[in-house]
Order: C-alpha cells, then structure tokens, then sequence
C-alpha cells in the first residue's frame, strides 16, 4: 500500500456527505483533489465507496470532469450549513441602525453600545505610536502573544485577582471575542452540551454552536437578579454536560454573583467534573461595593478544568484595539494555540504593545469611568422604574442594565400593540428614535438592554423619550 500523502483534504470528508450519483455531485474541487490523489496512486475516501459509478482510474475522473454535466453548483447551498446558522450579532446591528440613522440626521438617542464612551488614555495610545515606529513591530511574532504580553497578563491576574498562573498558560487573542470561540472550539465536541445561564451575551450560544454543542439555556429572571442557582444549573445537568458558561459581572443583565454564589457554582462544577468557561471582561466595572471573585482562586480545584476569558476593552477603553486573551490548562491553551496558528496567527503587535502599556499601568483610567458609569446607572435604573409595566432590577457590573417590559406587553401604544421585546424595541425606534436591544438577542424576550456607556445629557434625552412613549400604554 502507498504511504498516504500529507496533504488529503478531501479523505477528511465523511462517506455519507457522498451520496450514490456522488460523481455528478463532486466539486470540482473534489475531483480535482481525487484527481491528484490518484494520480499519486492513492485512492481517497470517497473513491472507495461501494458503488457501481464511483470512480477509480484517472482517466474515469477526467471523463467526469470533462463529459459529465456537474449540478453541483444548484446540488450545494452557497452558504454552508455551519455558517448560514449563525445570526447577525443583534447587538451590533442595533448600534449599526441607530449610527446609520443618526447619520441620516435622525436625532437618534442610542443605547444599543457595548463600550465605554471615553477614549482610550493618551499614554496608552503614546507607547502604540512609538510601536509603530520600531520595525520588530512589523513582522509575525508568536501566535501565544508576545513574551511581554504573556508576562504582563500574568502579573495582572495574579495583581487583580490573586490567581498565579505561568505564561504557558496564557493564549493572547483577537479581542475577547475570539477567545470566546477559540475555548468552545477547543474543549467542545459535537453533542456536548453547555449549559447556558440566561440571559446570556449573544455570542455565546453562536460560539457553541459553531464547536458542534448544545447550548442548554437556564433561565433567571427579574425576581432571582438574573442569577442562576446551583439547584437551576443542577436540574439541567445530563450525562452529556461537559461546560458552565459563567459571566460576572455580566452582559447584559450587569448582575454580579456574590462570592458565595461564585463558590457554590465553582464546587458544584468540579463535584460533577464540569469545565467552566469564566468571562471576566467586566472584572473592574462593579458598584455599591460589590466584588467579583475568579472561580478558579474561590475554588483552586477547579484550575485544572477553568478557562478565563478576559481582554483590555472595557476596563481601559479599548474596545477597537481588539486585544483580549485566555487562560487555562496549559495543555488546552496549546490546543488553543494550535487553532489560533491557522486562523490568526499573532495579534497586532502595535496593539500587544499599548495593551501591555495598559495592563502595567495602573487603574486609574477605569477608576475614573467607573464614577460617570455609576452615576448614570442609578439615574438610569430610577428614571426606568418611574415607568408603568416597567421593572429594572438594580445592577452592580458592567455598564447595562435589563428592565423587564413584561407590563407593556399585550397593551396599545400609539395604535401599536406589541406582542414581543423585539416588536416593542421597534416600536421605541419608530416613535421615539431611541436604539435599544430587545431581550431576543440573549434569551428570552419580554425584555430590553440599555447601555449607560453614553454621555449624561444624551441619556437623559434618550430615557426622556422612552418614558413619555410607554407611558402612553393602554
Ligand atoms: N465577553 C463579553 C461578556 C462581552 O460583553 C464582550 C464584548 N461585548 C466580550 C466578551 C468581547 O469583547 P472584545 O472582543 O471587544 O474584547
């Protein structure tokens, strides 16, 4: 038997994706591929399926390539299954529409964004500037991150959280975002399933998706804080759990589980050997006091099946910079890395610079935003609970919070009856040209999304607005 020739992408395909009549269906790409292959005198997979017309020589595949009509082009969807299931990030197309509009010269008020409203500090964007110029900048450095990167992320973690950890456990990658589906990708299987406490960031469920698993929604609402309990997550558990999804503080309800909470969950996971993916990207942005412990220091025994999600755009304002990172096994961060080689090698390496600048830093930045963001969630919050059929839990993180409109639903607003979050958001953009995320986009609906990352004078036009609309309800 001939040795197997290194690159074979098409013996990687499953048989059943290659029906009987499977010549007509071929690619082009394929039978080029097989073409090659049995050229080199190796017969790939699908070559070898036991039909009558399956084509063995060369010349039979020169035959279908050149005499047999090929349908394949009307045979397959243009988009692929996998990638025609993901749907548009919602939240971005709601900051998409309100810019679009106000572009237009709508006096559009929106509340859809998930960044701070504040540059970046001068002395981060001054260390990028002089990045630019060095030309060691301008190569390909490691896809892990850069050295100094890898460091400074340990000396953060280790600062603001008390977890110590190696730089062999650090993946730097393109913003949060992309550490999000690389840790899916990594550590899930198809079938596996995720449990998904809910209301949930947008991407999640996408980045599960795309790995083969199973998102399994549990859902807290308004009266538990939108926090899940052990005996939720507990009642949803099969033999094919294999993740906890755990954010706090969290997008988008801002909620913040105690450290407590943090502890039951985290012990809970390793009783029943559960990894848990823990995004800490709104790690610095709590009020009234409130702490939000990593689950792997309240829980030490968990290190072993803990994946960190973390990155510099909220907490220094770097939203654009896209700079985040994951930490966790050192075996499963290689896996990782693996991944991150063939898909975007190293990040930026102007952005690694300011982003080790931000993360040597100190937190005075961040302390700062944290004033304005805190004063206008409480007026934010009073301002919502003023309106009929509207109740909005205080939150303690991030920048948003998550009234219910279950009261408004079912009732007559400017000759509208709105049956769903989604109908009702539209509605406010419609008659009152405020941009808000309906709860759709993370679970369940009968709610919206409100970023208080927007100037006072803004917000209070914007939530101004909403109120005399839905007051209007009947
Ligand atoms: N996790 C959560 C919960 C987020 O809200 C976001 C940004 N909206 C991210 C991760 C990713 O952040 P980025 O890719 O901008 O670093």
């Amino acid at each position: 038997m001939n040795p197997q020739p290194a690159v074979l992408e098409t013996a990687t395909l499953p048989i059943e994706l290659l029906p009987f009549n499977s010549v007509c269906l071929m690619s082009n790409h394929t039978v080029k591929a097989c073409l090659r292959t049995v050229e080199q005198g190796y017969r790939p997979a699908e070559c070898t399926t036991q039909t009558a017309r399956v084509p063995t020589r060369v010349r039979d595949l020169r035959d279908m390539r050149n005499n047999v009509p090929m349908t394949s082009a009307s045979a397959f969807p243009r988009v692929s299954r996998r990638i025609g299931a993901i749907a548009e990030s919602a939240t971005l197309a709601v900051d998409a529409k309100a810019k679009a509009l106000k572009a237009a010269g709508r006096p559009v008020v929106g509340f859809g964004a998930g960044e701070p409203d504040f540059p970046t500090p001068a002395y981060i964007v001054e260390v990028a500037k002089a990045a630019c110029e060095n030309p060691a900048n301008h190569r390909y450095t490691p896809a892990a991150g850069l050295p100094e990167m890898k460091d400074a992320i340990v000396a953060k973690t280790l600062r603001d959280s008390g977890y110590a950890i190696d730089a062999s456990q650090v993946l730097v990658t393109n913003g949060g975002k992309q550490a999000v589906y690389q840790a899916f990708a990594t550590i899930v299987d198809p079938g596996d399933e995720v449990l998904l406490p809910a209301p949930y960031w947008t991407t999640y469920p996408e980045a599960v998706a795309l790995a083969g698993g199973v998102s399994v929604e549990v859902v807290a609402d308004e009266t538990q804080n939108y926090l899940v309990s052990v005996e939720q997550l507990e009642a949803a558990r099969t033999p094919k759990t294999k993740v906890l999804l755990f954010c706090s503080p969290s997008n988008p309800t801002g909620s913040v589980y105690s450290p407590e909470q943090v502890k039951a969950i985290g012990e809970w996971a390793l009783e029943h050997g559960i990894w848990v993916i823990a995004d800490e990207i709104y790690e610095h942005l709590l009020y009234d006091g409130a702490t939000a412990p990593s689950m792997p220091v309240v829980v030490p025994e968990l290190a072993d099946r803990c994946i960190i999600l973390n990155g510099v755009a909220k907490t220094y304002a770097m939203t654009g910079w896209r700079v985040g990172w994951m930490i966790g096994p050192k075996d499963v961060i290689k896996a990782a890395t693996n991944l991150q080689s063939h898909l975007s090698s190293n990040v930026n390496n102007v952005a690694q610079r300011a982003a080790i600048a931000a993360l040597n830093g100190d937190l005075t930045a961040v302390d700062e935003m944290k004033v304005a963001f805190d004063r206008r969630r409480k007026l934010m919050v009073s301002m919502l609970n003023e309106i009929p059929g509207v109740v909005c839990p205080t939150p303690q993180g991030a920048f948003y919070v998550y009234p219910s409109v279950k009261g408004l639903l079912g009732k007559e607003i400017r000759g509208k009856v709105c049956n769903t979050s989604t109908e009702l958001a539209a509605l406010i953009l419609d008659e009152a040209e405020v941009a808000v995320v309906p709860g759709e986009a993370f679970g369940p609906s009968s709610y919206i999304r409100l970023s208080y990352a927007l100037g006072d004078a803004d917000l209070v036009e914007g939530v101004t607005r909403i109120q005399k609309l839905l007051s209007e309800a009947k």
